[in-house]
């Protein structure tokens, strides 16, 4: 099918719910894709945040296509090898001590929500369940991560929400300590906001938070669906502060490309969810594990090295560019945020560059860049280029 065709097919039976792009794409290889006329896009999206290893990678590829032919799913009321070994892997990578896998993020949070009251719950008894999460988050789109999020334009339309959440500003103490209270259970963070415009936690804000919850048996929860998988050049965006928390989502990335996400808990909360709490019935599914596996393996410490030293590479280019329509950059590891000077707008920017062929997001005021942690120096470079025609 024509681009023209496929667009006006999905524009009749697609339910609307996308402000989307004005293109199609029909195939990649690395960290470039292609619509069906056969032009060329450098893709600095990854699907926001999720074809970490890029389009096509072999491994990949071979893994999905054994695990398909072999087992495809039973349910986990059966046992299977590969969300074993991946459960395993993570836990030795992170410190944690065991994994619930599900498919999305926001049903991931959901997970963590859930957790988090229980632990609660279980010690304390009712009237403990409110969960203080940050101005600007975002946690996800069903009726309670919406809540969550910490934006006033996500609550809205679908009354009743879920009750049980407070916000305060972002690495502001004094903030946090007008929420806080005898009813609260839980504090959940963004290490690195990601909806919100690439805003990253300080250090001492994060080692803080730790301590007190430490101090107040309150769980801290991390939302690592966007920060987590080697983004940010750690495998998680909390290994960049130096602490465990005592849940911690992921999504995104962990599978390269196919549905999975899933949370991962500390000792102390190894045991809220028992048999009958959580569940979901397409949860650690063998193709997406085996796919997992194959992220895990590229995912070396080597690996993660070059997705420090390719954010750096690719923020110091576009500084060194000096484009009238930029401000600033800033973000962790290959999740970096630009700001958009006054007197530009941040969607005719995204536009431009997409019409000459550089994919791009946009978060919060400015934009944001999510390529491939696979991506290339000559991937990074031909991008660059167009930024640079583009723009200057
Ligand atoms: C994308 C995202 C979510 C929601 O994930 P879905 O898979 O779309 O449900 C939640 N939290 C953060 C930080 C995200 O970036």
């Amino acid at each position: 099918m024509t681009s023209n065709e496929i667009k006006s097919l999905t524009g009749q039976y697609v339910m609307g719910t996308y402000g989307r792009f004005p293109v199609v794409i029909d195939h990649g290889e690395g960290a470039k894709l292609y619509d069906p006329e056969g032009n060329e896009y450098i893709d600095f999206t990854s699907g926001i945040g999720v074809t970490c290893l890029g389009y096509g990678n072999d491994a990949w590829v071979d893994a999905i296509a054994k695990q398909a032919k072999k087992l495809s799913h039973v349910s986990n009321l059966f046992y299977t090898e590969g969300p074993a070994l991946l459960a395993q892997k993570l836990c030795e990578r992170s410190g944690e001590s065991c994994v619930f896998f599900a498919n999305g993020g926001g049903e991931a949070n959901e997970g963590m929500i859930k957790l988090a009251r229980k632990y609660s719950f279980d010690k304390y008894g009712a009237g403990r369940s409110t969960i203080i999460t940050l101005k600007n988050s975002f946690h996800g789109r069903t009726i309670t991560t919406l809540k969550a999020t910490g934006q006033d334009v996500f609550h809205n339309f679908f009354f009743p929400f879920t009750e049980g959440f407070r916000y305060a500003a972002a690495n502001d103490w004094a903030s946090l300590e007008e929420v806080l209270g005898d009813d609260v259970c839980a504090i959940m963070v963004e290490m690195v906001q990601g909806e919100g415009g690439v805003l990253p936690l300080e250090y001492d804000y994060v080692q803080k938070l730790k301590a007190l919850c430490d101090e107040k048996d309150l769980l801290l929860l991390a939302d690592e669906v966007q920060t987590g998988i080697g983004r940010t050049g750690k495998l998680f965006a909390f290994q960049q502060y130096d602490v465990l928390p005592d849940v911690v989502s992921f999504a995104k990335g962990i599978a390269g490309g196919l549905p999975m996400s899933g949370i991962m808990a500390n000792e102390k909360c190894k045991a809220v969810l028992g048999p009958g709490t959580h569940a979901t019935t397409f949860g650690g599914n063998p193709i997406a594990a085996a796919a997992a596996l194959v992220v895990q393996d590229a995912l070396n410490d080597e690996f993660l090295a070059e997705v420090t030293a390719k954010g750096e590479y690719l923020r110091s280019k576009i500084e060194e560019m000096n484009l009238p329509c930029f401000g600033k950059t800033r973000g962790m590891g290959l999740m970096i945020g630009i700001e958009v000077a006054e007197g530009y707008n941040k969607g005719d920017i995204l536009n431009q560059l997409m019409a000459n062929g550089l994919l791009v997001l946009t978060a919060g005021p400015g934009m944001r860049l999510l390529p491939p942690l696979a991506i290339t120096y000559e991937e990074m470079d031909k991008g660059l280029a167009i930024m640079k025609k583009t723009l200057s």
